[in-house]
């Protein structure tokens, strides 16, 4: 496809920790052209390069830099509107896009649980596309919505998909270690997070309790098990630790569990998407893997690594897992989703 027939697409919230990640990963798409880069009153007006406050380790893209911003509301030429916008304003502008016939691809939570909505992990639960027909009606335009999971839930529901696939997951409970990053910019006061770890992180055990059986049902009914998430915000960069452990309806052991793991493949990858990754879950065998330092990156960052896949004297079995919150976790996850739905003909 020709630079010039890529379909244009808009970032809302582009001046934030997610919305850097979307401008950085939308560079040299082969199929979206960033078209429009949208955010407050505050940045409405100014070129991007003065109006964020850049922070990721690579440059800004160029083509970003001269781009005015504009307001959040519909009215250019954009046929997808990728969504990084704070939660406390996301819901009301979304639809707004929605009804002006947009596809909203969201990484805010304002629509995730809502019953006609896509919670979408493409590896897992592509089925909860057919969706979207009810939305399109409710819009009208041609407008809808799809949102990706909380940056924690989505390595947690992507490493249990396989297993509940293959055992039945019975019985859940995690524990995280989330990045700074996953606060956005500025996040958490460095006094604060220096040289300590914070036990709390704003309604983040709902989102995972409630996401992760979303995702793992079918497009109408979630699944039923008992999740039970604890989460806490720690000194690293970007990349939030999970520790898990679960019961399964059928027995299994390690070695069995880490087979399915591994053999875990898309049933997409005859569809050419550039953000697929070819493998969805890495499994590490040494004792001190993952790492967010060492692992992050896998796969672009859309891999999440699982480890230490062992017995659990209490519920069976346990791993520890680890995702790229800001990619596979935000930008990259709403990325493939837009894939997705382009592959699939619904752009
Ligand atoms: P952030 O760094 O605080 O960025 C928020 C963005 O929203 C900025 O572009 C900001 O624009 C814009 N915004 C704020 N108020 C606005 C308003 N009244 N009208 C229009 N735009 C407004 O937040 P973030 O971490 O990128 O998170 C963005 C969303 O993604 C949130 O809903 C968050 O929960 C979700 N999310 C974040 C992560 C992560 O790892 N960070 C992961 C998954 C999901 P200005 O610069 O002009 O203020």
């Amino acid at each position: 496809m020709s630079a010039d027939r890529r379909i244009p697409v808009a970032i809302l919230g582009a001046t934030g920790a997610v919305g850097q990640r979307l401008v950085s990963l939308l560079d040299g798409h082969a199929w979206f052209r960033v078209a429009a880069l949208c955010a407050s009153e505050r940045s409405v007006g100014r070129p991007y390069e003065e109006a964020a406050r850049w922070f990721l380790p690579e440059p800004m893209p160029s083509f970003a830099r001269g781009m005015d911003i504009l307001p959040c509301r519909p009215g250019f030429d954009a046929r997808v509107a990728f969504s990084g916008l704070d939660a406390s304003v996301a819901g009301p502008i979304e639809e707004e896009f929605a009804r002006a016939g947009c596809a909203v691809v969201s990484n805010s939570r304002n629509h995730r649980m809502d019953p006609g909505v896509p919670l979408l992990i493409p590896e897992v639960n592509a089925d909860h596309l057919e969706l979207i027909e009810a939305q399109k009606v409710k819009w009208r335009g041609g407008g809808f919505i799809v949102t990706n999971p909380n940056c924690s839930t989505v390595g947690l529901a992507l490493s249990a998909a396989p297993l509940h696939r293959a055992f039945g997951i019975e019985r859940l409970v995690v524990t995280t270690l989330q990045a700074i990053s996953g606060a956005g910019y500025p996040g958490v006061a460095s006094l604060d997070i220096l040289d300590n770890i914070i036990p709390y992180i704003d309604g983040e055990e709902e989102k995972m309790e409630s996401e992760t059986l979303k995702i793992l049902g079918s497009a109408n009914r979630p699944a039923s098990f008992g999740v039970s998430a604890q989460c806490h915000r720690v000194q690293v960069s970007d990349g939030h630790t999970l520790a898990v452990s679960l019961e399964t309806a059928q027995r299994t052991t390690p070695g069995e569990a880490t087979r399915v793991l591994r053999e875990f493949r898309s049933s997409l990858g005859s569809l050419g998407l550039p953000s697929l990754p070819e493998q969805p879950i890495d499994v590490r065998d040494e004792a001190d893997r993952p790492q967010p330092r060492l692992d992050r990156m896998s796969g672009r960052g859309m891999t999440v690594t699982v480890g230490r896949v062992r017995p659990c004297p209490v519920l069976g079995l346990k791993y520890a897992a680890l995702v790229h919150n800001t990619i596979r976790g935000a930008a990259g996850a709403s990325i493939l989703n837009a894939e997705v739905l382009k592959a699939k003909g619904y752009l």
